[in-house]
């Protein structure tokens, strides 16, 4: 078995020694994925060892990661692996969210449960493997958002130096906190979120800082194992759909490469369909996806959406995302600031919770339903990726009737829940609970 580095644009194809420090194919500029030759096992005794392995107490093997270990095998030495425990996540089922969807039943694969707190710290234990495995010292991202606590948790915990670069001024502040308790160097630049990319891209190589954006080949491995929990955990019985919230989307990549890579290993026999769900603000794989990927994929200039984890206008992964859309027979939909909100709180009054851009997912699944695209008795997953406590000033808002939509628009909020002010009086508080039950 040998993993090497190979452009994802099909015309080029050119690979690379996994070794190799790159972002993208030198030769093209395309994406680059992780391939691996002559890989091929006993599907039922790989099932068989995951099980067990859950027992151990070894830090791979209590991994949600690293538990799959011959899925992603990349690494010659596991002594690189710096584990935070990572994955282990649930598969929530809930009647009320189901009721809400149109649906018989959904289950929630919920991915707020990891350390820091967001999907990221799946792919981000492999990418701080491999920045260690090559010698790095410090590792960067440019991001406001789960990325960057997620990078600066896994690299200070392997003692290398996290160096974070943050529009100035344009700051998700819960995230922003994970990052500076962490211990990121935070470095906040007065221009936008493209301009930085450029300006580290070229620092990273004059420096020799290795890069852990989204388009990091090495993260996408790891997020695909969130792919193999799941069927681990619904003991490999495929879902009909798989649904997740789409932003820079990596996720999709993952998600989708995990699957196919599963049924070609004989792990499953068909692929899940995957729904992609977007916010109504920024929302170009959307518009690209209704085209049926025909003409150029065209970016939004100024992408708006409350859920800040989904608020990219220009979607570096988008090649890979369209790939397995069309690969698993997917669909694309977009919804409002509205339909997020009060999708979230539905999630919430589940005793789940989640953090905006997850919520994507059920006011989608609803709108699908409600189209006949989802049948009423499907098996549908949906991924939440953030933990209700990222964004807590929304939710607040949400419930205060305070929430209002970029284009200014106040969120009625459905599902409200406000706070009653009451007197310092026994007799007056047993009249609010009785009309409150
Ligand atoms: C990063 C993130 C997303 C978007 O994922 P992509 O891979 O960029 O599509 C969605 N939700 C949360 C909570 C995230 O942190
Ligand atoms: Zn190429």
């Amino acid at each position: 078995m040998e993993a090497r580095l190979v452009c994802f644009d099909q015309a080029c194809r050119a690979t690379y020694d996994i070794t190799e420090v790159l972002y993208s194919c030198p030769r093209c500029g395309g994406l680059l994925e992780v391939d691996y030759q002559d890989w091929d096992f006993d599907p039922a005794v790989m099932k068989r060892l995951w099980r067990e392995r859950r027992m151990n107490e070894t830090p791979l093997d209590q991994s949600g990661v690293w538990r799959y270990r011959e899925l992603i095998p990349f690494l010659n030495d596991y002594r690189h692996v710096v584990t935070l425990r990572e994955g282990n996540t649930p598969l929530l089922e809930s009647a009320r969210a189901a009721a809400y969807a149109g649906l018989k039943t959904i289950s929630f694969k919920h991915q707020g449960f990891n350390p820091t707190g967001s999907f990221k710290d799946n792919g981000m234990t492999c990418g701080v493997a491999q920045a260690l495995r090559l010698g790095m010292r410090r590792v960067a991202c440019v991001s406001t958002g789960n990325t960057s606590a997620s990078m600066t948790a896994y690299a200070s915990a392997a003692g290398l130096q996290p160096i974070i670069f943050v529009p100035h001024g344009n700051i998700a502040f819960g995230k922003l906190a994970q990052a500076l308790e962490y211990g990121a160097l935070t470095l906040q630049v007065e221009a936008n979120f493209d301009e930085i990319l450029a300006l580290v891209r070229k620092l990273a190589e004059r420096l020799g800082i290795y890069l852990l954006n989204s388009i990091n080949p090495f993260r996408v491995e790891g997020q695909k194992t969130i792919a193999v929990e799941l069927m681990d955990q619904r003991d490999w019985r495929v879902p009909d759909w798989v649904v997740l919230p789409g932003g820079n989307l990596g996720n999709t990549a993952a998600l989708g490469k995990g699957f196919r890579e599963m049924r070609a290993l004989g792990l499953i026999d068909r692929l899940p369909r995957l729904a992609v769900i977007q916010a109504e603000g920024a929302a170009p794989f959307y518009e690209f996806a209704q085209r049926r990927g025909r003409g150029e994929f065209c970016p939004v200039r100024n992408p708006e959406t409350l859920a800040t984890a989904i608020r990219i206008g220009a979607p570096v992964s988008w090649p890979k995302a369209w790939y397995e859309v069309t690969q698993s027979n997917g669909v694309v939909e977009k919804v409002s600031e509205e339909e997020i909100a009060d999708a979230k709180a539905q999630i919430g009054r589940a005793g789940i919770g989640c953090e905006p851009a997850s919520a994507a997912t059920l006011a989608g699944i609803r709108k699908l339903v409600a189209r006949g695209v989802i049948d009423r008795e499907a098996e549908v997953v949906a991924i939440l990726t953030g933990n209700l406590l990222k964004d807590p000033d929304y939710i607040y808002r949400y419930h205060t009737g305070q929430l209002v939509t970029p284009s200014g628009r106040r969120v009625a909020g459905q599902f409200a829940n406000r706070p009653i002010v009451v007197p310092n009086d026994p007799d007056r508080i047993a009249e609010v609970l009785a009309c409150g039950v």
